[in-house]
Order: structure tokens, then sequence, then C-alpha cells
């Protein structure tokens, strides 16, 4: 029997509380499954600093690095806010990816069937099913190329600068291939070839990886079509491969599509996929130990976790399938509809495993 280990980055706010019902959940698999988890507590941000006094201790990369994978709350809150950038709890998470070379990010922008009624789309337009995954390049681009300001005669000017190398692209335009191959077999990638130079070679490069996956089709779009096809016409997406800055917005505008941000699960991954899998969003700490949060977010991070660093495939769809059943018997408050009871933090994990 595999035997994965875990850690857990349970962090702030709401994410102690929602980390609990995405660990009852993969408890419940492994046993339906047949794998064993352990698991092993770390801490991140916040409730780092005010134990250790750093948001990222070295303790928790290295149990982070001696785990098969890590599954992450939520950091922040008004506590820490006064704090110097460097010292704030959201440092610690931009510490944990770079220390693990987490270079892909994953962000799915799916919709249940029974949430159709909370996106900003209209039915037509969503179609039966909308499931796309934004693969995002990380650690590169603009972000973290040469930057600076410039003062001529008086006139100041200011610069950032778009840089790709070809392994860069390489590395992600695999992780994007790959996972087509687990999905519908079908990249979209997506640049500015028309206009910078970057993105000839970003186009280049992923053509060329593209031959090592014949059984994938590969489509190119350039960023400002796909903004608008992201609205007008989501459901011809499989996965889009994208650069940091293009990936950056278009993951939000995919993400307003599923109407909730308590749904929506991220994954961020190195080239031996190896992941940080957590919830979009912050750590609401405005309901903070209200036992209202919804949980499902984490929930299908582990969810993504089963099918991209632990290839439990099985596993991986059922946790899927018992969320969307569950979505049709019962909502957390920030989901509630009429007709449906409203249930609770942990009701929800209750009754996604025992629809498991
Ligand atoms: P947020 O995502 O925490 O909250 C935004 C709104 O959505 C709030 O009204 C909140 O109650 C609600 N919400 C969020 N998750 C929910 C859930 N699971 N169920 C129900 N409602 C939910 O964003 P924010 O308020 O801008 O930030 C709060 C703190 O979180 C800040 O300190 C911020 O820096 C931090 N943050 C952390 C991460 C992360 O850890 N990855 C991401 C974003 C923000």
């Amino acid at each position: 029997m595999n035997t994965y280990t875990i850690t857990l980055l349970k962090g702030d706010g709401i994410g102690p509380e929602i980390v609990d019902q995405a660990v009852k959940v993969l408890d419940r698999a492994a046993e339906k499954f047949g794998f064993g988890v352990t698991y092993q507590r770390a801490l991140l941000g916040g409730e780092a600093i005010d134990q250790t006094g750093a948001p990222l201790p070295e303790q928790t990369v290295q149990l982070c690095k001696a785990s098969d994978s890590v599954l992450l709350g939520a950091v922040g809150g008004p506590k820490w806010d006064t704090l110097p950038g460097d010292q704030r709890p959201e440092k610690g998470l931009l510490g944990i990816r770079a220390a693990l070379g987490l270079y892909a990010n994953l962000r799915p922008a799916t919709i249940f069937k029974p949430l159709k009624a909370a996106s900003p789309l209209k039915d037509s337009i969503i179609g039966d099913r909308l499931d796309i995954m934004i693969v995002r390049e990380l650690t590169g681009g603009i972000y973290f190329g040469d930057r600076g300001r410039e003062d001529q005669n008086g006139v100041q000017s200011a610069y950032d600068t778009e840089r790709y190398s070809v392994p860069e692209i390489q590395r992600i335009a695999h992780t994007a291939f790959k996972i087509a191959m687990q999905r519908n077999k079908r990249v979209c990638s997506v640049d500015k070839a028309n206009v910078l130079e970057s993105s000839r070679l970003w186009r280049e490069t992923v053509t060329e990886v593209a031959r090592q996956y014949p059984e994938v089709q590969l489509s190119y779009m350039y960023v400002d079509n796909c903004a608008m096809q992201l609205v007008r016409n989501p459901g011809q997406f499989d996965v889009i491969v994208t650069s940091n800055i293009f990936g950056d917005i278009l993951s939000d505008e995919a993400s307003m599509i599923s109407g909730s941000i308590g749904m929506l699960a991220s994954a961020s991954l190195s080239d031996t996929n190896f992941g940080l899998y957590e919830p979009i969003h912050g750590s609401a700490p405005d309901i903070a130990g209200k036992g209202i949060a919804n949980p499902l977010a984490t929930i299908l991070s582990v969810s993504m976790m089963l099918k991209y660093s632990l290839n439990q495939m099985q596993a991986a769809n059922a946790i899927e399938q018992a969320v969307s059943k569950a979505l049709e018997s019962a909502r957390t408050p920030d989901i509630a509809v009429a007709g449906l009871p409203t249930v609770s933090t942990a009701e929800m994990g209750d009754l996604v495993c025992s629809l498991l």
C-alpha cells in the first residue's frame, strides 16, 4: 500500500477550520481507495510569526521538502498588518514557493452544475459544463525581470522587463502538455506574439515541445483575444498555458466565472510534480472562528493533489463528484440558496465524506 506524508500548513484565520475538513475528506478517500496518509504540521504566516518570530521558519521548509505533498490553508490577518513588508505573513507564502522551486501555478475555473446560477455568465454561454485549467508560469517574466527608474534632464521614467529563457518556457510547456494528457488533450498557448519578441520565443518553444505530445492538440491565441473569449465562449478551452503576467490577469478573470471564491482550488508545482495545494482565497479574518467558512476550495485542493502529485486519479475524481453532489443538498452561507439547508464548515466536510 502506498503511504503519503503530507505537510499541513494550516496558517491563519479560517485556515485551520478548512484544512481540518480537507484532512477528513482525504482520510476517507484513503480508506476507500486503499492508500495511507500520515500528516506533519508546520508553521507558516502569522502563526509562525507569533511562535518563532519569522513568517517562514527553516523547519517548515525542511518538513515540506521531506513530504510527498503540502496542503496550505491561508495566511495573514489584521494582527500582522502593521509589520514591515519583509516580516509579514504573505512573505512566508512567497518564500515557501521559492524554497520549493514551484514554477507552475495551476488554477482551474470550473462550474459545478448546481452552482450555475452563481456565475455572472448566462446559462447559454456556460453550456453543460465548464472546466478550464490555467497553467501560469510563476517564477519568471516581467515580475522578476530587470526594473528601474531613470531621470533624464528632469524627466522621470520607469521600466520593467519581460524576459524568458528557452528552458523556462520548455518546463512550463511540459507541465501544460502533461496536464492536458490527463484531461481533454487540448492546449491553448496564450501570448502577444504579434508585438512582443519574448512572446515569439514563447510560441516557437511551445511549438517545439508540442512535438513530444502528438496526442495533444495545440492552438495559439493572443492574450487580448483570450480575455474576450473567456467570457464569450469559455467552453472552447481545456488547458491554457501562459506567462506570469498574462496568467495572473486571465486566471482572476476566469475565477469569476465560477461565481464563488470559496470554491476555487489551486496548485503550485515543481518539475518533479511536487506540489503545494491551496484554496485561492485568503484567511477571511471577518468570518474566522465562526464555523461558517466554505471548506470546498480546500477539499478540491486535495482532489488536485491526488491527481497531479500522488497519481490517485480515482480518488481525485470521486472527491469532485462528492463535492458536486454535496452542493445539491446543502450549502455554506457564502453560496446559500433558498430551498437548501445552510450548513456549517464541519457539516459540509461531513457531508462530502458521507457522499464519497
Ligand atoms: P479573503 O479571500 O480572505 O476574503 C475575501 C472575502 O471572501 C471575505 O469577505 C471573506 O469572508 C470571503 N471568503 C474568503 N474565503 C471564504 C470561504 N472559504 N468561505 C466563505 N467566505 C470566504 O481576502 P482578503 O479579505 O482580501 O484578505 C484577508 C487576509 O488574507 C489578508 O491578510 C490577505 O493578505 C490574506 N490573503 C492570503 C492569501 C493566501 O494565503 N494565499 C490569499 C489572499 C489573501
